[in-house]
């Protein structure tokens, strides 16, 4: 069923000109910085954020104005906001789409948190690749400076603020928020133990807020339309509106504004038309690689944190990839493990060692050499890897891994007496 929603993040996509600063003042642009700025305290601001019940959209879902509450106060050193849009988890092209298309709201969003917690500097860290996006973002920062939202008095207030861009490198990891600030110091990517938390020692080992593009847009939206607004969509729990990104073998893939909280199976149906040539679904990876899968009876579950936790799984970016009948999911899964095998940075045994183990005996599955054994060693390997290393890498495979094998036990088992890819030797057998 499709629900009664008017989308407000991406209203104005359609209109060629809708990342130019002319276009974004013509629409209110800046006058929420503007309010914040002349009119409430930085405090205030918090609080106000902390009401909405506004959770981060980069994956973790934690609330953005407890966040930002973290920062201690007069500890004589610098605070920093970063804006991660690293977005590189598989399926998901949210950020790279708002960038293009709304530079500037993630600029006044970015004001209005840097002066929230008392930054005077903010940095955006954009993923190497994103070279159209960094293009586009310069320039808007660049009009911004020239026209008085960005540099010193910012608004025409006391307030100054400077935004650095910052091109990553395409690594994966650095979108985990220190392997991003250890990046950003000019280090190799590596995660950071913590605590202690980036709050109270991140960039420069000063005070500071990491937060996703989605996240600072949303903030200048509920500015924008209120409390009541923002906290009347979605569930209690996840209120607000977001953004999904549909692929795989569905009919209509793409980024869609909806309210958090929608049924995944209007997603993929109503919204996404269904599957392509009409196939029946086998699995849907309901918030990008790391978050796990579902099988087609279980459609029905709520796209919010809650719904997804009580599964083992979680809403991640909310990237919903659909896979098809013809789909063999140990090659998904073994597609999945090289990623993450190839992106760990290598610091955690059971990461390092473990990634690339599983890797192997899902290849060895897939190719046909494999063992009774492999699913029980492979199990144990995953259930290892879990909450034992510095950051979640090692997670988003232990997760996946749990779920495609639980879910689609018969499949591999079929992989290991059948000496191979049953769906792959039909195939051959016809031909
Ligand atoms: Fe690196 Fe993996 Fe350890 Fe994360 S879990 S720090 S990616 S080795």
């Amino acid at each position: 069923m499709k629900v009664n929603y008017k989308p407000v993040l991406t209203r104005f996509f359609s209109d060629p000109n809708s990342h130019r600063l002319n276009f974004y003042l013509q629409n209110g642009g800046y006058k929420q910085a503007k309010r914040v700025l002349t009119e409430m305290k930085p405090e205030e601001v918090i609080d106000f954020i902390k009401k909405s019940n506004l959770r981060g959209r980069g994956g973790a879902g934690f609330s953005t104005g407890m966040k930002w509450s973290f920062i201690p106060k007069n500890l004589g050193k610098d605070i920093y906001l970063v804006c991660n849009a690293d977005e590189s988890e598989p399926g998901t092209f949210k950020d790279r789409i708002l960038i293009e298309n709304d530079p500037h709201a993630l600029i006044e969003g970015i004001i209005i948190a840097s002066y929230a917690i008392g930054a005077k500097k903010s940095f955006i860290y954009i993923r190497g690749e994103f070279v159209e996006q960094y293009k586009i973002l310069n320039n808007a920062i660049q009009e911004s400076y020239v026209s008085g939202y960005l540099g010193k008095n910012v608004c025409g207030t006391n307030y100054s603020l400077d935004i650095i861009l910052h091109r990553g490198a395409g690594a994966y990891i650095c979108g985990e928020e220190t392997a991003l600030l250890s990046s950003l110091e000019g280090k190799r990517g590596y995660p950071r133990i913590k605590p202690p938390f980036p709050a109270i020692k991140g960039l420069y080992e000063s005070p500071t807020i990491v937060n996703n593009v989605e996240t600072l847009v949303t903030v200048k939206h509920i500015f924008e339309n209120g409390i009541e607004w923002f906290t009347s969509i979605g569930t209690p729990k996840s209120p607000g509106p977001k953004l999904y990104c549909l692929s795989g073998h569905v009919k209509k893939p793409g980024l869609y504004e909806l309210p958090l909280g929608m049924q995944l199976k209007d997603l993929v149906f109503d919204y996404g038309g269904g599957v392509k040539n009409d196939l029946r679904v086998k699995g849907v990876i309901p918030g990008g690689s790391s978050s796990g899968v579902l099988k087609d009876d279980e459609l029905d579950i709520i796209m919010d944190f809650e719904s997804l936790m009580a599964k083992g799984m979680i809403l991640g970016t909310a990237s919903v990839i659909v896979l098809n009948e013809n789909v063999c999911m140990v090659d998904a899964l073994w597609n999945i493990a090289r990623f993450y095998h190839h992106e760990s940075c290598g610091q955690c045994t059971p990461c390092r060692e473990g990634s690339g183990w599983i890797e192997k005996l899902l290849e060895r599955i897939e190719r046909g050499h494999g063992t009774k054994d492999d699913l029980k060693i492979m199990s144990e390997i995953a259930k290892n890897m879990v909450g034992r290393t510095i950051c979640v890498l090692a997670d988003a495979l232990a997760i996946p891994v749990e779920h495609f094998v639980k879910r689609y036990f018969n499949e591999f088992e079929a992989h290991i007496l059948h000496k191979g890819c049953p769906n792959r030797q039909l195939a051959a057998s016809n031909t």
